[in-house]
């Protein structure tokens, strides 16, 4: 989380510490720098380094970070890597062919994960991370929908995307940006996610797709994948409406073929359109990376291809930017030819394992009531028990910071915005050791929260989730 500065600090230009040795008022060496206005001079590159590393020492521990999905660790050997590669465009492919070569292999290795029928090469692009990745995602679901209906297009009629209530921000956007309607279908009782007859009776001849997701950033869980492309199927054969799906796998894209090979969420599901995943999350690669692959040359309708021929070559691209960095991309590289598929099976597991472990844990503590139990995503959501009444999740989320730890609490959406929760996303780094010292400080706690008269914090107090 963004560190607060008050109304004063914000002003106030940026000292510079006597001891950098730069801000010498004999010599007349600035001892100020401003902070937003660009400065006049340059300054030595020693203290311009200090200046921000010091800012960015006011960053959360990110191995006591709970919040994120996002790598905040990775092997020397891909920082090297990356520190090196930091200079290649990853759009200059003819200066550097071999780095989008790299790219093509990773596009390949993902869609042989993925399932993808009978393609050596599939369709498939490198992105910034899911987020534009589902908005590719989403555009070529757009325009199948307008080319199968140009006619009830041209009269009007207004495309909309069919998504469960947990759906990403980047739906939301995706909808807003692309002036597509978004049909949310909320929570209902137990059901935090989109059901399958749910999504089905959510459509109309203007349903570009459904986007199901592999899991869910609200508790972990996997939507039922097979079961809506099922009830889709029974809707078309009632209506004739073909209604392709979108698998959001951000998170599961990564877990998903390690730890459960037999579960059929991907291209096996001939409904299955397109798939992204984030490479920074589960894929182990800083933050910078996402994939989405489509299934064939059908679904990627060919007129959002553009080929650019002025950096040399005829390239076909389908992206949002234009240069982007490459490092990202060999960094992903790394992790594929250094782990491979026994190496991913190996930390998820351990991951899935940590999260299983922990959820049993909060679980034992008598107080709170787990809604997922990291058997899915290495992820869990918790809320109190009913006979909670003196705490809220936002307290223990509060108390908690004392102890370092970043553990989000927020309610559900739409219709369950009664219920506050608390998450935890195990991340490689955290392990049983350091499970166990949460559970203490959790454990630490409790007395000081029961003995409250009421609740400090509500849901106004929410940190933030979203990732
Ligand atoms: C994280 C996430 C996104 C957005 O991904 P970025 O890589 O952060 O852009 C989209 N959908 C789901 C389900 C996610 O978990």
């Amino acid at each position: 989380m963004a560190s607060e500065t008050g109304e004063h600090g914000r002003r106030r230009p940026i000292s510079v510490n006597p001891l950098l040795g730069e801000a010498d008022p004999v010599s007349g060496v600035k001892t100020v720098l401003p902070r937003h206005t660009l400065p006049d001079a340059p300054t030595t590159p020693s203290t311009a380094s200090r200046l921000i590393r010091d800012e960015l020492m006011l960053d959360v521990n990110p191995r006591l970070n709970l919040a994120t999905f996002v790598t905040t660790w990775m092997e020397p050997e891909a920082r090297a890597l990356i520190g090196d590669a930091a200079d290649r465009n990853l759009i200059d492919r003819d200066e550097y062919p071999a780095t989008a070569d790299m790219e093509q292999r990773c596009i390949a290795m993902l869609g042989r994960l993925w399932n993808v029928p009978g393609q050596e090469h599939p369709v498939g692009t490198s992105t910034v991370g899911s987020s534009e990745a589902c908005m590719l995602g989403g555009i070529a679901l757009k325009r199948r929908w307008t080319h199968r209906n140009a006619v009830r297009h041209a009269a009007g009629a207004r495309p909309n995307l069919v998504m469960g209530a947990n759906a990403q921000v980047c739906w939301k956007k995706f909808c807003n940006y692309w002036d597509v309607d978004a049909r949310v279908v909320p929570m209902e009782g137990d059901r935090f996610h989109l059901g399958a007859e749910q999504a089905a009776e959510a459509c109309d001849e203007n349903t570009i797709g459904v986007v199901a997701i592999l899991g869910s950033t609200m508790d972990g869980s996997y939507e039922p994948v097979a079961d809506i492309c099922l009830a889709l199927d029974a809707l078309q054969e009632r209506t004739g409406w073909h209604v392709p799906v979108h698998v959001d796998a951000a998170s599961g894209g990564m877990i998903a073929p390690f730890l459960e090979p037999q579960l059929e969420w991907d291209f096996r599901q001939a409904r299955v359109a397109s798939i992204n995943t984030s490479g920074h999350k589960y894929g182990l690669v800083y933050p910078g990376i996402g994939w989405v692959i489509w299934r064939d040359g059908d679904a990627l309708p060919e007129d959002l291809v553009e080929r650019v021929n002025y950096l040399g070559g005829d390239v076909p691209t389908f992206t949002l930017n234009f240069s982007r960095p490459g490092a990202p991309v060999i960094a992903q590289y790394y992790n594929f030819l250094r782990l491979g598929h026994q190496g991913y099976r190996a930390v998820q597991g351990a991951l899935r394992e940590v999260a299983m472990y922990l959820a049993e844990q909060v679980e034992a503590l008598g107080c709170f009531r787990l809604l997922t139990r990291g058997d899915q995503l290495p992820v869990f959501a918790f809320a109190t028990t009913d006979d909670v009444t003196r705490f809220s999740v936002f307290d223990v989320s509060r108390r908690l910071r004392e102890f370092g730890w970043l553990m989000p609490a927020y309610t559900f959406p739409a219709n369950r915005q009664d219920l506050g929760v608390l998450r935890v996303v195990c991340r490689n780094g955290f392990s049983l050791d350091l499970a166990d010292r949460l559970v203490e400080d959790l454990r630490s706690l409790l007395p000081w929260l029961r003995r409250q008269p009421a609740p400090f914090h509500g849901p106004a107090d929410a940190t933030s989730f979203h990732h």
